[in-house]
């Protein structure tokens, strides 16, 4: 039996009306907003996330689905959405025509790390991506846009962690004071930090070792070093999600585990969800698109992951769905008139499943029993003479027998 591969699941069709609420929410949410959704492809030359995420990272070093196709070229499945956006964003020539664009994205990303609950190695995330303006209140909107999703689907428990990374004028400064700490303490860091320490010392703040997070945390604070600009714009922030009632908390070693942020960086962090608790995440990028070849354009996004937002909302349950109705034809006359009265059913929105099934009374019912349903539809010979049809209530086992004609006004009681 071939089985999927390590770290993909299918999502079966019990999971998938969450899928498709989560789906759904957001994509309101961000047209309520004024975003449009772009849709770029899976795969992507390797060289955009090189240059986008950084080299020094663990996405480029050791996640990307790498593979060279058959004229030689090197393609990447990506990894994360936002270099693919603004790499079309460059390429249909947005900027030339209107640089202010807000665009969203929903779809598959995939990363090989060790999968466990919560991550897998094809994974799904709604996302938007802002360019054109550098306003902090920008900033404010992206995080309510998620607070809103959030709060649509009823998630609470949700912790906003904000922080700054500064600019090309006073991250150098904390560069070289983490460089010098984390220099001091080198024998604490891991194998991969160690390596990293002087080339990408960021990073270091992102490793997941306990033991490069406490020489993390003994070390400087980018919060200390911002310049005016920058520690202006945290504040009109930090202001913004005040007066809007969003709770947030300020962590100076949030750094998010791309090269391309800056100022500005967030998560959302779901604090019942264990060890793998980000649910959504980004931050402002304002060299992004002039590195990847555009011109100087700020921009702003986060990406939402779905299969934690799965989890959380599965934990929570559902509202109880109206179940569809299951009939249940006993003969072949009854299957020739039930398929009328099942697309006359269906006519006024009234769902009903006849699965094909053709047997005894006895294996219909405990069929539908075993899917759930409330209630089932029995046609059998002396109901087609008289033109009625049972309607049996599963749960209390009552029947009622009622006639074709006034079927569909007795069931809008129902649905
Ligand atoms: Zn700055
Ligand atoms: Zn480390």
């Amino acid at each position: 039996m071939i089985k999927a591969p390590t770290g993909t699941r299918d999502i079966l069709p019990e999971d998938v009306k969450t899928w498709q609420r989560i789906e759904k929410t957001a994509g309101e949410i961000f047209t309520l907003y004024g975003y449009e959704e772009i849709r770029t492809p899976i795969f992507e030359s390797t060289s955009l996330f090189q240059r986008s995420i950084g080299e020094a990272t663990d996405i480029v070093e050791k996640e990307m689905y790498t593979f060279k196709d058959k004229g030689g070229r090197s393609l990447t499945l990506r990894p994360e959405g936002t270099a693919p956006v603004v790499r079309a964003y460059l390429e249909h020539q947005f900027p030339q025509r209107d640089q202010f664009q807000k665009f969203y994205y929903i779809g598959p990303m995939f990363r090989y790390e060790r999968p466990q609950k919560g991550r897998f190695r094809q994974f799904h995330q709604v996302g938007i991506e802002v360019f054109g303006p550098n306003h902090p209140m920008i900033d404010v909107e992206v995080i309510a846009i998620q607070w809103r999703i959030f709060k649509e689907l009823d998630v609470s428990d949700l912790k906003v962690k904000i922080n700054s990374l500064g600019c090309e004028k006073c991250r150098p400064g904390y560069r070289k004071a983490l460089i010098e700490h984390l220099k001091k303490n080198r024998e604490r860091l891991c194998e991969t930090c160690q390596r990293r320490l002087e080339r990408n010392p960021l990073r270091v703040l992102d490793c997941k070792n306990p033991g490069c997070q406490q020489v993390v945390r003994e070390g400087p604070k980018i919060t200390d070093y911002l310049c005016n600009d920058c520690r202006e714009h945290m504040k009109k922030v930090t202001d913004g999600l005040e007066s809007l009632k969003i709770p947030y908390e300020v962590d100076p070693f949030l750094v998010r585990g791309l090269d391309y942020y800056t100022k500005t960086v967030f998560e959302f962090i779901h604090t019942a969800l264990g060890a793998q608790n980000t649910v959504s995440a980004g931050g402002r990028y304002d060299n992004l698109v002039e590195e990847l070849g555009g011109p100087e354009i700020p921009g702003i996004g986060f990406a939402l992951g779905i299969e934690r937002l799965v989890l959380i909302l599965n934990e929570k349950g559902l509202p109880e769905e109206k179940k569809p109705l299951y009939f249940i034809p006993l003969g072949e006359e009854a299957i020739k008139e039930g398929i009328k009265i099942m697309e006359e059913l269906r006519d006024s929105g009234i769902p009903v499943i006849w699965t094909g099934k053709v047997a005894s009374i006895k294996a219909q019912l405990r069929q539908a029993n075993k899917r759930g349903a409330d209630r089932v539809l029995i046609l059998g010979e002396s109901e087609i003479e008289n033109r009625e049809i049972k309607l049996k209530d599963m749960k209390e086992g009552r029947e009622e027998v009622i006639k074709w004609k006034d079927l569909k006004e007795h069931l809008r009681y129902y649905f």
